[in-house]
């Protein structure tokens, strides 16, 4: 499979300098634009003008520049005509399933996706009639099995939260084209890595609060897709993301356009470091999951479906058995260790520790966990790459031996 050079596209794409010639771009913080003339207003109004037809910018809701030049370069990371940013991941995927779907529509999904993402296809979804199969990730099988008359969705995770579940995006874009669906990817735990867009994915979804952003310090979203998508979410009559207004602040664009840079290093970085804990654990027979472990399940699969020179990624999971030994080991490795952070989210630089059972995977029922192969002992570990490699493995080594999951 012909891997795609995201660092290359994205370095390839118009630069946009300040306005005094400034190495970083302006922000610009208008909520308003004027026009010189006043017969240009109704022209923007029927869509004869806008920020690419006469560099027509309206009002900030619809496009801003700064957010745009954030969005440019998205699209260049993922190999997609245009890109809109949201104010939050879950902005992102709410307002494209509700930009597709109408009441009596159906989705197919994968069961292992992000706490919210579930909630919001399984409860909040059917109180406007739209009802979602949530299927095995990795069956092809079982998701073309789900399709009904009325399916207009198929929805996965690249690398599903929290199991780690690889979704094989060939066979799905396969199956999308062949039953006429769209294909909608939620690539957060995998930017760079994986280009599920690349891949054939109609709409790749991001929560840009996790390793994009990489500082934990805001929450954004990004959709990825073709340019007549764009428009139909920013449409001023039925565009989801401009009438129920979930907008991206200028100075958070900013923030994100300045951390794209280095968003190769870090994920090499994350990556690096994960693989390095995983082999440990796995040596020493810890119940270890990640995905560059050939012990992985779908291994062979990302190994094929992956970008060049990224690595495997920055999250790991433990299965202590028993939520209580969870805790456990999460407390030592924060409190005595100093190892990592008991937080939920991704993608920081330190490592960032949470049990999802009861926290970010909580909205997803008991009986339904199970089900995706969620125990509640899972500990799910963002590898961050702050502090040495080595005195990092020595700490989890007496981790993981002090709760007993080493067995000799
Ligand atoms: C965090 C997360 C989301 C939600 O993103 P927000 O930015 O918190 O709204 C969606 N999908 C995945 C996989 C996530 O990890």
């Amino acid at each position: 499979m012909q891997s795609y050079n995201p660092e290359q596209a994205l370095w390839e794409t118009r630069r946009e300098f300040g306005e005094h010639g400034g190495v970083t771009p302006s922000i610009e913080r208008s909520s308003t634009f004027t026009v010189m003339d006043p017969a240009i207003m109704p022209e923007i109004f029927e869509g004869l003008r806008g920020p690419e037809k006469g560099g027509c910018f309206l009002y900030s809701r619809h496009f801003n520049p700064t957010v745009d030049v954030l969005a440019r370069y998205m699209a260049a990371i993922e190999g997609t005509e245009a890109a809109v940013c949201t104010a939050s991941g879950m902005a992102a995927i709410a307002c494209t399933l509700l930009q597709i779907c109408e009441g009596g529509d159906h989705i197919v999904s994968s069961d292992t996706v992000y706490g919210g993402t579930h909630a919001f296809l399984s409860e909040l979804l059917p109180e406007m009639n739209i009802t979602t199969s949530f299927v095995e990730p990795t069956d092809p099988a079982a998701f073309a099995a789900a399709v009904q008359p009325n399916t207009r969705v198929i929805y996965t995770e690249t690398v599903g939260n929290p199991t780690l579940k690889v979704a094989d995006i060939p066979r799905l874009v396969e199956l999308a084209r062949r039953k006429g669906l769209l294909l909608v990817v939620d690539n957060t735990f995998s930017p760079m890595m994986i280009s599920p867009a690349r891949l054939g994915a109609d709409v790749v979804v991001y929560s840009m609060t996790k390793f994009i952003n990489g500082a934990s310090d805001l929450i954004a979203g990004a959709i990825c897709t073709r340019k007549e998508f764009v428009y139909q979410l920013m449409d001023l009559h039925r565009g989801r993301v401009m009438l129920l207004g979930p907008t991206m602040d200028p100075r958070i664009a900013y923030d994100l356009i300045q951390r794209l840079p280095h968003l190769a290093l870090r994920m090499r970085g994350h990556s690096a470091r994960a693989l390095a804990i995983a082999e440990r654990l796995y040596a020493l027979g810890v119940p270890v999951t990640y995905p560059g472990l050939p012990s992985h399940p779908q291994y062979g699969l990302i190994t094929t479906i992956m970008n060049a020179g990224y690595g495997y990624g920055g999250v790991l999971t433990i299965d202590c058995g028993t939520r209580e030994k969870a805790e456990k080991l999460m407390s030592i490795l924060q409190n005595e260790e100093r190892f990592g952070l008991i937080a939920v989210s991704l993608g920081y630089f330190d490592t960032l520790m949470s049990c999802s059972s009861s926290s970010t995977s909580s909205e997803i029922a008991p009986e339904a966990q199970h089900k995706m192969g969620l125990s509640p002992g899972l500990v799910r570990i963002s590898v961050g790459y702050t502090g040495s490699p080595e005195v990092r493995l020595e700490q989890i080594e007496r981790s993981v031996k002090a709760v007993g999951l080493v067995k000799n």
